[in-house]
């Protein structure tokens, strides 16, 4: 008997998460997880690692909160917004008896966390137009803890409607928390709900500076809710979750300055996006291009396995979507700097020529 038969049953049967480093093959266009593609200047002052940091340090709780627009009271710094999501699950939801609600297609961790946590899922997905089916979802509400929305959704790149989640949130009030992702956010402002939480207190919100922030190396994301839920997951969260250099490379990354680099990284990959969204529509062999409010466009193709086979050949690393329901032939695709789109447009535009 081999000793990896003494984990847990439901670890043993786990699919693990594919993580952006985990996949075989050689590649030098990383366009797989949703990355910025330029490196993000910092430095790191002084040296206090003969201590513990602050479990939630002071300067990144204060900075995001002004960012976000909201109280320091309701900001919860976690390694990545990863920890959120299962800090969210160990916190609300009881193993064995408890489930959580998500729409697939959606990202992966809430079932991976949901399942790790012995924790049941229920699964509504999206309609046809790729939103939450607000009705079933409502219907569902008195058998999950916790509902996950993703918003812009990884990977068909939709923003959740608001309508529909203040009448969910209307409709869960004590019963459920809705859990809006927005890891992606900063690419479309203008659809965070963010200011729906002073409003709501069994909402709560989810964001990362892995994204436009062009920080996944540092594993920081945060919790934005009702200061009671914020407390409650104080609790359970580990202690000391933040190493004081991420702390100062975070702090940097929200102030002033980092916020305009910020900005200006998010002007130029919108741009990008538009000019590649622009000649995928082009070509012969994409048949269809979905909605792309974060930074990646997931794109059905004619032929999606050949499309991601000739990428690879050429070293260029993408995610493919094509078994999940509904998704066949999807490949998604990270925008990055100009060179990197090219390379893509160019095995594309081959394929395209050498296809009758
Ligand atoms: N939410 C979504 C929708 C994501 O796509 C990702 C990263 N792929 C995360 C959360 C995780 O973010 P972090 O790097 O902060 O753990």
């Amino acid at each position: 008997m081999s000793i990896a038969n003494l984990a847990r049953r439901v670890v043993r049967a786990l699919t693990p998460y594919q993580s952006a480093r985990r996949i075989g093959g050689q590649g030098h266009v990383w366009l797989n997880a949703n990355e910025a593609p330029l490196a993000y200047p910092f430095t790191i002052e002084g040296n206090r690692l003969n201590r513990y940091p602050e479990c939630q340090p002071a300067e990144v709780v204060n900075g995001y909160a002004a960012y976000a627009g909201v109280n320091p009271s309701q900001v919860l710094v976690s390694r990545g917004a990863d920890e959120a999501i299962e800090l969210l699950i160990r916190t609300f939801c009881e193993a064995g008896e408890d489930q959580i609600l998500i729409c697939p297609p959606t990202y992966g961790m809430y079932a991976i966390s949901a399942e790790t946590c012995g924790v049941g899922i229920v699964e509504q997905p999206l309609t046809a137009s790729r939103q939450p089916d607000w009705p079933a979802i409502a219907d569902r509400l008195s058998d999950v803890k916790l509902v996950f929305l993703c918003s812009p959704n990884n990977p068909t790149g939709d923003l959740v409607g608001r309508k529909g989640l203040i009448a969910l949130l209307e409709k869960a009030r004590e019963r459920a928390i809705v859990v809006v992702d927005e890891a992606y956010i900063e690419f479309c402002p203008e659809g965070s709900v963010v200011d729906l939480l002073d409003q709501y207190p069994n909402l709560v919100v989810t964001r990362t500076l892995s994204k436009a922030f062009a920080l996944a190396g540092i594993r920081c994301g945060f919790t934005l809710g009702n200061p009671e839920v914020i407390t409650m997951l104080a609790k359970v969260i580990a202690p000391y979750p933040i190493p004081e250099p991420i702390a100062q490379i975070a702090a940097q990354a929200l102030s002033p300055m980092g916020l305009a680099l910020m900005q200006e990284r998010v002007q130029e990959l919108n741009k990008q996006k538009a000019l590649i969204k622009a000649e995928l529509l082009r070509l012969g062999c994409v048949k269809e291009v979905f909605e792309d409010k974060g930074n990646f466009v997931l794109v059905r193709f004619t032929d999606g396995a050949a499309v991601f086979a000739a990428m690879k050949a050429a070293g260029i690393i993408l995610r493919d979507f094509s078994s999940k329901p509904g998704l066949d032939n999807s490949i998604r695709i990270t925008i990055g700097y100009q060179g990197e789109m090219d390379a893509v447009l160019t095995v594309l535009r081959d394929l395209s020529n050498s296809t009758p």
